[in-house]
């Protein structure tokens, strides 16, 4: 089969490997569509390498059809078509017993300890299946569009645990990919009012189109004062950082009122640090939170919302390539070109539409 090969930090070679074989009680999926994540770029970059190995295969974001299903798998046949959510829980650790599966400490996950989904095949470990980590994809949907469920169930646990209520203000820092899936959910909410910063024009143009009811140019405007204009001087109750700034986590405090709350939703280079005013987060009683990976449950509520079409992912894939220009794709979404590009390993470039 072909797959595209990570052997190292700024080598990805694609090139014919041996199809898996798998295991009694494993299932080996056709990949149907495989998006590239920014993880997937700070891995390739060097910038993250927790679980990764050399070589392997990256992708964690994938759905698929399974081909072949060995004799001890009850559950699951030949000709479904599934979706996978790449973590794998242990089911009994400390984090685990305390619903946060999401941050098991002995997580393993597809397209990192096992081989993930920029391949022609991909299998299925017994554990991912054991686990819960198969679901199967509504009739309707595509590969492409099921393949978004991962980054949206992201989105929706950095939602969940910073409380967004309905009346509340959103800010959004960033309308990349992710941005964009925050920006449909946190409207989804109900009574909210979303306010877009976002340096790129033609980003902008399509947050405006997708619904947000404030779009400004951070560079443009003097973020605090722009915002307590737009805020009858209050600023915005809830913010969701999307790039990793680390200098820009203090201004976006004072953006806040008293009792408001930042999630930190993006990965911050290794290292990097912040400086920021404690008395802000004191005495305006602020929260601070982060954001990591998702449970099945979040896992499911995203794929339900692709299928319900609450979120437009339509717009947010903006290009699929086939594996043989997995180069070009990279190159795509490193130079934040369009929103999410999608590898499409049995299939034909639509070369990307902006
Ligand atoms: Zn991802
Ligand atoms: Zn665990």
């Amino acid at each position: 089969m072909l797959a595209a090969v990570f052997e190292g930090v700024g080598i990805i070679s694609v090139h014919p490997v041996p199809r898996p074989p798998i295991g009694p009680d494993e299932v080996l999926v056709r990949v149907g569509a495989a998006a590239i994540c920014g993880t997937d770029v700070r891995i390739y970059t060097g910038q993250k390498t927790r679980g990764v190995r050399t070589p392997s295969i990256l992708g964690h974001e994938m759905a698929g059809e399974i081909v072949q299903a060995g004799p001890e798998v009850a559950d699951w046949q030949i000709g479904d078509r599934i979706v996978i959510a790449p973590v794998i829980a242990c089911g009994t650790c400390y984090c685990c017993q305390r619903g946060l599966s999401n941050l098991c400490i002995n997580r393993v996950a597809l397209g990192y300890e096992y081989d993930g989904g920029f391949a022609q095949y991909v299998r299925i470990p017994a554990r991912a299946i054991a686990a819960g980590n198969l679901f199967r994809m509504p009739d309707h949907l595509s590969y492409a569009e099921a393949s978004l469920a991962e980054p949206l169930s992201c989105c929706i646990n950095g939602q969940e645990n910073l409380g967004i209520c309905p009346g509340d203000s959103v800010l959004i820092v960033g309308t990349g990919p992710i941005g964009m899936m925050h920006l449909r959910l946190a409207k989804a909410i109900g009574d909210t009012r979303v306010l877009v910063s976002e340096p790129d024009r033609g980003r902008r143009q399509l947050a405006e189109e997708t619904g947000a009811d404030l779009v400004f140019d951070p560079g443009a405007v003097d973020l605090q004062e722009f915002l307590r204009e737009h805020t009858d001087n209050i600023g915005v109750d809830k913010i969701i950082l999307t790039a990793g700034s680390p200098t820009a986590v203090n201004g976006l405090l004072g953006c806040l009122p008293k009792g408001g709350g930042i999630k930190l939703f993006a990965g911050f280079p290794v290292c990097s640090q912040s400086l920021i005013d404690p008395n802000l987060i004191h005495y305006n009683q602020l929260h601070i939170s982060g954001a990591s990976a998702s449970t099945l449950r979040q896992f499911q509520m995203a794929l339900s919302a692709i299928a319900e079409g609450d979120v437009g992912v339509e717009t947010i894939i903006t290009g699929t390539f086939p594996l043989i220009e997995f180069d070009k794709a990279l190159e795509r979404t490193m130079a934040s070109t369009g929103l999410k590009t999608i590898i499409v390993p049995w299939g034909e470039s639509t070369g990307g539409d902006g």
